[in-house]
């Protein structure tokens, strides 16, 4: 384990703003865990565990706890009855995986290609994209339990999963070590996204899971901005999930007031309806490419949020009011973020000596 004093966030987050944080621990096996939280309880300070950064806003006035950096290695592979088993360290490069159950011609992951971050990381927001969401291969996610020193392993239908969402992301004491996931020898492929079937018609081969990843790949290339010349944490907001009721009225409205014959894409979730955030920020509000000070919603996927070299965590702060103001004074509805505060996944031990 090693121990960093005064790290500046902006180098652990791909947003590139924030202030220090008091401390940085690197692990890089789970044995270490132990040592690291006697150090947070030591000196009574709250612990955050950080991947690659790549879905969280740092504030400008850093982090006086510790960051538990996640850089556990390992990709372990073994043969069930009429499946792979991937067990992955949890600080492993989540398209490194993806990679290395392509090199294998495994089905199940190629269509999440692509995504930034660790695989540690990729149950806690349960990712997705381009119609394929993790939980469906997660068999299950080790975890050491920062509440009573355990480690255990949970099976997939006791993370409550949903989308964007798993226990996780409110259980901050759970450290996740290590996620295994179900992968295919024989599977078919899902194309039946959008920008996938796009990329078929333009006669792309979409026929193996490396192909598909491959394609995946550059297909994002256009959605999302250079990560060496801006910050950006994806998509910052969730896609609102309405009554159909609701998404039929919305339409309505859109039809009546924008577009006579069109109507708002939607996405049947069980018992309602899912609609793109983008197309109402493109479509209803004009917002493609809104600029905001050193901040700007990008031109190629108005979903994503940009910060400029000197952009702070005020700055994007105040661009992502302005949008959640300016989605509910048009719709009435209360979008949500998905990128979040880095304190929002902390945890204290209540029991730990504060310092003085
Ligand atoms: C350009 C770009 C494109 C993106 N595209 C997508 C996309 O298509 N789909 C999608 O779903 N997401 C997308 N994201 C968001 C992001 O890539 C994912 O959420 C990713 O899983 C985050 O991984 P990370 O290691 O960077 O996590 P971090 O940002 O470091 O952490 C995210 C959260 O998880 C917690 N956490 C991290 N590791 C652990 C662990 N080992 N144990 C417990 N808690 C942990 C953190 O405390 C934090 O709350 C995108 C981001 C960017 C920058």
């Amino acid at each position: 384990m090693t121990v960093r004093e005064d790290v500046a966030l902006s180098e652990l987050t791909t947003l590139r703003v924030g202030g220090s944080a008091r401390y940085v621990l690197t692990l890089s096996s789970p044995e270490e865990i132990p040592a690291a939280l006697a150090f947070t309880r030591e000196r009574g300070l709250p612990f955050v565990v950080l991947g690659q950064g790549s879905n969280v806003l740092a504030p400008d006035s850093g982090y006086p706890g510790v960051v538990l950096l996640m850089r556990i290695p390992g990709l372990l592979w073994s043969e069930a009855e009429n499946h792979t088993r991937a067990s992955v360290g949890a600080g492993v490069p989540w398209d490194e995986f993806v990679r290395a159950a392509a090199s294998r011609a495994l089905w199940g992951v190629e269509n999440l290609a692509g995504i930034p971050g660790t695989v540690g990381a990729a149950p806690v927001q349960n990712i997705g994209a381009y119609g394929a969401e993790v939980h469906t291969i997660i068999e299950s996610v080790t975890v050491y339990d920062a509440q009573n020193g355990e480690a255990r392993t949970i099976p997939r239908d006791e993370c409550g999963f949903s989308y964007r969402d798993s226990r996780f992301k409110h259980e901050p004491h759970l450290i996740i070590t290590s996620v295994a996931f179900t992968l295919a020898p024989d599977g078919s492929p899902r194309t039946d996204y959008a920008d996938l079937i796009a990329a078929r018609a333009a006669g792309k081969d979409l026929s193996t899971p490396g192909a598909i990843g491959e394609t995946v790949r550059e297909v994002r290339a256009a959605k999302f901005p250079d990560l060496r010349a801006y910050g950006t944490a994806g998509s910052f907001f969730k896609n609102p999930i309405l009554t159909q009721e609701a998404y039929d009225a919305l339409s309505l409205r859109y039809r009546t007031e924008i577009a006579p014959y069109g109507s708002i894409p939607l996405y049947p979730v069980p018992g309602r309806v899912k609609i793109p955030l983008a197309f109402i920020l493109d479509k209803l509000l004009g917002m493609r490419g809104f600029r905001l000070g050193p901040t700007f919603l990008f031109g190629n996927q108005p979903l994503v949020l940009v910060a400029d070299a000197h952009a702070s965590a005020a700055d994007v702060d105040a661009l992502a009011r302005n949008i959640e103001q300016k989605v509910y004074d048009a719709t009435g509805i209360s979008i949500e973020r998905e990128v979040r505060d880095l304190t929002f996944h902390e945890y204290r031990d209540e029991n730990a000596k504060h310092e003085s």
